[in-house]
């Protein structure tokens, strides 16, 4: 067994044995393998270990990757989990079957525009600024109910679910809580949350998809930006 593949079983026994602790059924948890940093040589140990959802945070960077996975696994499913650029929604429409992190008006008009003209439509996650951390992306938990009603009724983007990236000084439970519980008020079936350091809470907390880096990977080289 490669390390990667060892990697990925444990990973994938704590989701399991997390999932069934809280009473769900571990088969509707999607495990996201964020590749980021990592050469497709990473990627392919996972692909050939049977995993098939991966994430990347930068529309280059997996443009570099991807197509050529793909076209070697074509039930391939790429999860973008970064901030997008409304110059970049082309390419990123193009290349990945999850938008995560869709989080203003002007990128949901954008993602609308440029999923009519590609005839395909990524399933959009809206990522929440939980922490209300002016540096972070994602919509400020006042904003959700308007936002949430301009991508279904405006913009009519398939909208399926939230996404947040909790402060790094805060207890991560109290927003995975919070993501939670905006998303059944609004009838949203999935939820992105947990990271390696706390992905077991998340699951416990209701996440449908958690997103996975080092723990799976390794560190990343150090300098690289983090989640952003
Ligand atoms: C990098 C990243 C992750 C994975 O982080 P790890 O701590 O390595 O598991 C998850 N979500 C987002 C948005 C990221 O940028």
């Amino acid at each position: 067994m490669s390390e990667g593949a060892g990697r990925l079983a444990e990973v994938e026994a704590k989701i399991a044995q997390a999932a069934r602790a809280a009473g769900r059924d571990p088969a509707d948890i999607t495990l996201v393998a964020v590749s980021k940093t990592h050469g497709p040589d990473r990627v392919r140990e996972l692909l050939q270990a049977g995993h098939r959802v991966f994430g990347e945070n930068r529309v280059q960077e997996a443009q570099e990757k991807f197509p050529a996975l793909k076209a070697e696994y074509p039930d391939l499913q790429l999860h973008l989990i970064g901030p997008l650029q409304t110059n970049k929604a082309r390419e990123a429409v193009a290349l990945f079957d999850v938008i995560q992190s869709v989080d203003r008006d002007r990128l949901a008009a954008t993602l609308a525009k440029e999923m009519a003209r590609a005839g395909k439509r990524p399933e959009c996650f809206i990522q929440v600024n939980t922490g209300e951390e002016p540096q972070k992306a994602g919509v400020l938990p006042a904003d959700l109910d308007a936002f949430i009603a301009a991508c279904r009724e405006t913009h009519k983007l398939p909208v399926v679910g939230l996404m947040c990236i909790p402060p790094v000084d805060e207890e991560p439970a109290l927003h995975f809580a919070l993501l939670a519980k905006m998303a059944a008020r609004h009838g949203l079936a999935k939820l992105s949350m947990g990271m390696s350091a706390d992905y077991e809470t998340a699951v416990r907390l209701g996440a449908t998809h958690v997103r996975v880096g080092s723990a799976l990977f390794g560190q990343r080289p150090t300098g690289h930006a983090g989640a952003a």
